[in-house]
């Protein structure tokens, strides 16, 4: 039976036939696996996700997390869902045999995790935060802290947290203020107030492992004096065993529009609530050197802004599944050509204008989704890649790729769920349906790990203008390749990679222009338009590099008893959709970019 969660062959089609991580097994960190492992690992992320997080999102969403001040309380199916989840030992499939991992490719593992986001995004956020955790100690964290922190997280015993934001300092995290005093013993004591903090209180594990980013007095200023600190919620003694509650309360919970089954917290360190060795102050441990906090911590964002980009496909993807079907069934109206009130309804997927609202939504989630796989793919690559300047390509090409892979999914996976709600008409607007609910979880991620006018920043500011452009470059020359490849195929794919070929000349060129002033305030003053245009030709490439998968797979053709053959029909069918619909909108947006347009940076505060 196919599910609503995710299209099981799509990822076949996107893992085998297009990103060939079969190939992958030649390599000798992944020798030990095979096509079948791989298939093994993804059915049981889908039967886990389908029969343990599924029945209770909506269940999770209605009865929020309380706090009665002394506990906090979730409804039983999340803890229940969680311990299976440890069970599978899918929390560490990416990490290395050496700490319990399956060392799965990235690529296989993101596609399996996309089946719990699209299950029951909430209650993946425990595991999802707590593997980002665990990969930035592996990264920065001594053996010792591996031993006490990684191993239990690994296990499903500790769960993790990522400690950034405060109340006065969200974006701007140069401005935390929390501190952490160096103590003879050479532990640390934080004192400060952590704001948004997901996963930061709960019962769903033995203990809590904080990361957090605080200043050692006297360091220099702004987030060059930024340190990261582990600080746990229970202390844990050198034989590994609990001890006392470390001085970390719980101020309150944020009830929130969506994600409502992940606890999101106000919490205080170091205000005297609890008193370890008899005194207040949160004991924390310097992770690696002083001062380095910030870049450390970019090792877990960046993996989690790529997850977030994943969390936002696949919210958008069952959304669109879910729509499909309700389009299947739903009777209403005949069609254009013969209203005969005597003909029975036809169903509505039959209309026009829904099969637009489903094929946009379509061209949205699986282009986004190709994206997200794509970039676990080169996350693989600068793992495992057997030459160094292999290695160092996909980094550079990660770090360009990554503001576009959080915010691109977080814009318009979250226009999907808008549509997806409008097939529904009135039932859409209802919470009898899904739909309204995938919304309100998926609008969290244009704001969280850093919002979507931060990642334009980033993007225009610093991604494609580092190295003297090396990553700007290394990106049009790999989207160019596609080009040349599409190029020497006859027809719709030449077509195609025209157009393609076009717009990437477009963001060269308008690159180059916003920067030729040499004024940042004039070049960022559209940075979210630039990250948008930028997205929409990404997107693109990724529709041509399907396209050419399709052409290699044999055409529209291929199995008809597998389905193969919708399935190519179905891919040529939204790559002509984004190419025809979506791709033409950058024109505009590059127009105006190049126009050095001053409007926004002209209206002033008095005139609003
Ligand atoms: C549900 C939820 C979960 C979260 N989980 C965590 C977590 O686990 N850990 C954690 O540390 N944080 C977490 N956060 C915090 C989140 O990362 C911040 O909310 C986010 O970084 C924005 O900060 P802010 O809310 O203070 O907004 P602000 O920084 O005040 O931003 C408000 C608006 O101003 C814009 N803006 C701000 N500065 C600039 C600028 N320089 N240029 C252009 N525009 C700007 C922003 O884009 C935004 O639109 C979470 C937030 C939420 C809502």
């Amino acid at each position: 039976m196919s599910s609503t969660l995710l299209c099981r062959r799509d990822l076949r089609f996107l893992l085998y036939d297009w990103l060939d991580v079969t190939r992958l097994t030649e390599r000798p960190r992944y020798a030990e696996h095979s096509r079948e492992t791989f298939d093994a690992v993804l059915e049981l992320a889908e039967r886990v996700a389908t029969e343990h997080f599924a029945p209770h999102n909506r269940a999770a969403d209605l009865a929020e997390p309380t706090f009665d001040g002394r506990r906090v309380r979730l409804i039983p199916e999340v803890k229940a869902a969680l311990d299976v989840f440890a069970e599978t030992g899918l929390l560490a499939s990416s990490l290395d045999e050496s700490v319990g991992g399956m060392q799965l490719p990235h690529t296989v593992a993101a596609a399996c995790f996309a089946w719990f986001q699209a299950a029951n995004v909430g209650t993946s956020a425990y595991p999802f935060l707590t593997l980002g955790n665990a990969n930035l100690l592996l990264a920065h964290g001594s053996a010792e802290q591996i031993d006490t922190w990684v191993r239990p997280m690994v296990q499903g015993r500790f769960f993790g947290t990522m400690c950034l934001s405060e109340p006065q300092a969200g974006s701007s995290l140069a401005d935390i203020t929390t501190r952490a005093e160096p103590q003879d013993d050479g532990t640390y004591r934080l004192h400060g107030t952590k704001m948004w903090i997901s996963g930061g209180d709960h019962e769903l594990a033995e203990n809590i492992v904080h990361l957090v980013l605080a200043k050692i007095p006297g360091g220099p200023p702004g987030v060059k004096g930024i340190s990261l600190f582990v600080v746990p919620k229970v202390l844990v003694g050198p034989d590994g065993a609990l001890g006392a509650r470390n001085d970390v309360a719980l101020v309150g919970l944020n009830h929130k529009m969506g994600y409502r089954g992940t606890t999101n917290t106000l919490l205080s360190f170091g205000d005297g609530a609890h008193r370890p060795h008899g005194r207040p102050g949160a004991v924390g441990h310097l992770v690696g050197e002083p001062h380095q906090g910030l870049a450390q911590m970019f090792h877990m964002m960046n993996e989690a802004r790529i997850g977030v980009g994943a969390g936002a496909t696949a919210l958008g993807y069952t959304g669109y599944l879910k729509s499909l079907e309700y389009a299947r069934q739903r009777p209403q109206g005949r069609p254009l050509a013969g209203k005969d009130p005597g003909v029975p309804q036809m169903p509505i997927i039959g209309h026009p204008d829904v099969r637009r609202m489903l094929l946009a939504q379509k061209s949205y989630v699986e282009g986004a989704l190709a994206l997200v796989l794509y970039c676990g793919r080169l996350l693989d690559e600068q793992k495992t890649a057997p030459q160094p300047a292999e290695r160092d390509r996909a980094r550079l090409l990660l770090d360009v790729l990554t503001p576009i892979t959080k915010s691109w999914p977080a814009q318009w996976c979250l226009a999907a769920n808008d549509l997806a709600i409008q097939v529904h008409g009135g039932a859409g607007y209802t919470r009898d349906h899904d739909v309204e609910q995938h919304w309100r979880d998926n609008r969290l991620n244009p704001i969280h790990e850093g919002t979507h006018g931060i990642q334009a920043l980033d993007l225009l500011g610093r991604k494609v203008t580092m190295r003297d452009g090396a990553g700007l470059a290394l990106l049009v020359e790999t989207i160019g390749d596609t080009v040349r490849r599409a190029g020497t195929l006859e027809g719709e794919a030449a077509q195609l990679a025209g157009q393609l070929g076009a717009a990437v000349d477009r963001v060269t060129a308008v690159t180059r222009r916003l920067w030729a002033g040499g004024d940042p305030e004039v070049a960022l003053a559209n940075a979210s338009l630039y990250l948008e245009a930028v997205g929409h030709v990404v997107i693109a490439w990724m529709w041509l590099e399907q396209l050419l998968a399709v052409e290699a797979a044999g055409g529209a053709g291929g199995d008809a008893a597998s389905g193969d053959a919708d399935l190519h029909a179905g891919k040529r069918q939204a790559a002509r959709y984004f190419f025809r619909y979506e791709l033409p909108r950058t024109g505009p947006q590059f127009d105006l970019l190049a126009s050095l347009d001053r409007t926004t940076l002209e209206m002033r505060d008095d005139w609003f």
